[in-house]
């Protein structure tokens, strides 16, 4: 499993390129890098994989094939 760590913004403008399922994680980009966001408790978010499209795409492809939907497992 990645590391997760909480993220802050280092940009103006943080781009969502595609949203799982159900919210649960985010393809995003920010000032060139791209990384995984996911929604913590609380309201805040801890990202991933930050770097490179691949790398970052890859990581968001393998934890959306992964994870336990909240919508089905209601
Ligand atoms: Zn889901």
């Amino acid at each position: 499993m990645p590391d997760w760590s909480p993220w802050h913004p280092r940009a103006a403008r943080l781009r969502v390129h595609q949203t799982s399922c159900c919210g649960e994680y985010e393809l995003a980009a920010e000032g060139g890098q791209y990384f995984v966001l996911r929604q913590a408790e609380g309201g805040s978010y801890v990202e991933t994989a930050r770097g490179a499209y691949a790398h970052a795409a890859q990581t968001y492809v393998d934890l959306t094939a992964q994870h336990r939907c909240r919508r089905r497992a209601s």
